[in-house]
């Protein structure tokens, strides 16, 4: 299959009409989406992907109207998280319509549903007409793309069109809670944090399940957000030594002055989210071994971070 890059939202849109996949820009990371209502589209997703068909996905919508068609009902917790932070990198997962095909939620009765704020995406959405499902444009278990040429490295000729647009804001994926039950429960840790959700809804709980717990969110218990090279945790003072930084590479926030192959010193969390995945990206480019990752505080938008670390460095 030829992809398609093109900048225009309109043209890719016609390609989800026709029952294509197509990746897209999000203020979190790309995308890859199909009709959510198409399981013969939606089953693409997970061909292209080599996803596990029991990681279900997020429905993306561009407007509230839209989220009536994927739901049955919105509980009140809910409707409260939305007026909040939608649009933006919030999915609330809630109770599904019969409509939803299951293979687009994994045979789940509910449905992550999120109203990306980033301009692009929101054209794109408008354009469609109907709410897009769309897990990261990824191989399964790599890190996400934070860029189209990333996309493209992962995904060429296995997908229908990308929709060009500018490296993405925040480079982590969206805060997921779900409010299908009470109380609701954070499940994945974003950029919208556990704090600001408490201030909304005080009675937050946050998902502790272990790996084997496949039950609230599925999607938790795969390989994630891994490069090619081994993924170290290290403290920001903690000395590293060895002959064998020839091949090793460093991203964090404190000035290291090692022989590193590959360094990048961000000047705050949010810059080293911004960073992560792309870094990985490189460092597997250029066969680095290893990558030291510094741990930091986890408060806002580092407890994503460090989720994320921690799920990479798993082998
Ligand atoms: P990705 O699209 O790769 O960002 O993955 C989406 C993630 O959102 C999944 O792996 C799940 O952890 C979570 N998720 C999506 N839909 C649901 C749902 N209906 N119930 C629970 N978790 C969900
Ligand atoms: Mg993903």
């Amino acid at each position: 299959m030829k992809t398609l890059v093109t900048g225009s939202p309109a043209e890719a849109a016609e390609l989800i009409k026709k029952g294509g996949i197509v990746a897209f820009p999000t203020e979190t990371v790309y995308g890859l989406g199909a009709n959510v209502f198409d399981a013969d589209a939606v089953a693409k997703i997970f061909a292209a992907k080599l996803r596990p068909a029991d990681n279900p996905l997020i429905a993306h919508v561009a407007n509230l109207a839209q989220i009536a068609e994927l739901t049955v009902e919105i509980p009140q917790i809910a409707q409260k998280l939305i007026d909040q932070f939608f649009p933006g990198p919030l999915t609330v997962v809630l109770k599904r319509s019969d409509a939803v095909p299951p293979i687009a939620t994994a045979g789940l009765d509910t449905i992550g549903v999120r109203m990306p704020r980033h301009t692009l995406a929101r054209e794109f959405l408008a354009a469609c007409g109907t709410p897009v499902v769309a897990p990261s444009a990824n191989i399964s278990g790599r890190p996400s793309p934070t860029t189209w040429q990333a996309v493209i490295e992962d995904l060429d000729g296995r997908i229908d069109c990308i929709l060009q647009g500018e490296a993405t804001e925040i480079g982590l994926e969206s805060t997921v809670v779900d409010c299908s039950a009470q109380p609701p429960v954070l499940l994945r840790q974003g950029s919208v944090s556990i704090e600001e959700l408490r201030r909304a809804a005080p009675e937050m709980a946050v998902y502790q399940g272990s790996h084997g717990d496949a039950v609230r969110s599925p999607g938790l218990k795969h390989k994630h957000y891994s490069p090619r090279a081994e993924i170290r945790l290290v403290d920001p003072w903690a000395a590293i030594s060895g002959s064998d930084l020839e091949n090793t590479a460093y991203i964090g926030l404190t000035l290291r002055e090692s022989e590193f192959a590959k360094v990048r010193i961000c000047s705050s969390a949010e810059e080293y989210s911004h960073e992560l995945f792309e870094f990985f990206r490189e460092c597997d480019r250029l066969k680095i071994a290893a990558i030291y990752c510094e741990r930091i505080a986890e408060t806002g938008i580092g407890a994503a971070l460090m989720d994320r670390l921690r799920r990479a460095a798993e082998r």
